[in-house]
């Protein structure tokens, strides 16, 4: 997934393990910075704590659509696999 639409389709919470710090990735920056076909796996390396400065970041992704059985259906028809 690259992050055009990963922007699209989902949040993408960083949260740093040794200090509890959690901050939605703004990935609208992202792309301004990496280009919008950036794979979304390759911006983990990148992420550090602003906190503590440490990289033990921890990566969650949420669906923005609800996940209902449509929606969840509609992912599995377009071919997405889930995460
Ligand atoms: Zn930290």
């Amino acid at each position: 997934m690259n992050l055009l639409e990963a922007n699209e389709q989902l949040y993408y919470i960083a949260s740093c393990d040794p200090c509890k710090r959690a901050v939605e990735i703004d990935l609208a920056a992202m792309i301004q910075r990496f280009g919008w076909d950036y794979d979304l796996d390759k911006l983990r390396p990148h992420l550090r704590c602003t906190r503590c400065g440490r990289r033990r970041i921890i990566i969650t992704t949420l669906w923005k659509q609800a996940t209902t059985t449509t929606s969840l259906k509609a992912q599995i028809l377009k071919g997405s696999e889930p995460r």
